[in-house]
């Protein structure tokens, strides 16, 4: 089988807890969710299959110099049965790093094996215009064993419910909150003193939080 692939390029990863890390980032086409500020280019792309795509990145790239490849989208566990024969071509010759909406639960089981971190959405209502917290709690049940954490993407529209929600999964599953400004263009969508305040309602009821903008806009870098 084959998978549809945006583009494969090295670049520094601008967000969470791994920010400024060389990555070797794999874009796949597709995505399950259609969130308002999406500004990810993820329709047109060329297929691959797994022997393909592991030629082209062993011919192109030195894994030895990357931090980690980078599993992006779009939604890369669309693709489970490409990454299920892919992932094992790597396995040993680089981290691997997942990067997903944390939607689609079942999925993560088939691969999980194979991955080495995980950076996964909660994704906030008033973001994305669909409640998707059952779908996160059982995702995240899921990454046990794995090191996660999850990015929650705010703009003004945030609100006290959503933030309760959030850090009562990052409670129940014990992972790390990182809070990411909506951009537009490559400006922060809202205030520092809103960012601070956005803050500190999480660490009233929650510690294992930070807040880290998309550095790589500042960086103008992809
Ligand atoms: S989940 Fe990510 S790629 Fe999919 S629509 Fe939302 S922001 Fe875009």
């Amino acid at each position: 089988m084959k998978a549809k692939i945006n583009e494969i390029f090295s670049s520094i990863q601008g967000e969470g807890p791994v920010v400024g890390y060389k990555q070797l980032f794999i874009r796949f086409c597709g995505c399950n969710l259609n969130c308002a500020y999406c500004d990810t280019e993820f329709q047109k792309g060329i297929e691959y299959s797994p022997t393909e795509l592991y030629e082209k990145i062993i011919n192109e790239f030195d894994l030895e110099t990357f931090h980690s490849i980078s599993l992006t989208g779009g939604e890369p566990l669309l693709n489970i049965d490409f990454l299920r024969e892919f992932l094992p071509f790597i396995q040993g010759k680089s981290k691997i790093y997942l990067e997903t909406n944390a939607t689609l639960f079942d999925k993560l089981p088939i691969i999980k094996d194979y991955i080495d971190i995980i950076s996964a959405d909660i994704k906030l209502k008033s973001s994305t215009g669909v409640d998707t917290t059952e779908l996160h709690k059982r995702f995240f049940k899921n990454c046990s064993g794995i090191e996660t954490f999850a990015k929650i993407v705010f703009d003004k529209n945030i609100t006290d419910t959503e933030i309760l929600t959030a850090i009562d999964i990052a409670k129940t599953y014990e992972i790390e909150l990182i809070l990411q400004p909506k951009m537009l263009e490559n400006k922060m969508s809202v205030s520092a003193d809103f960012c601070s305040e956005i803050l500190d309602k999480f660490t009233q009821n929650y510690k294992n939080v930070r807040l880290i903008p998309q550095v790589h806009k500042f960086l103008n870098v992809r």
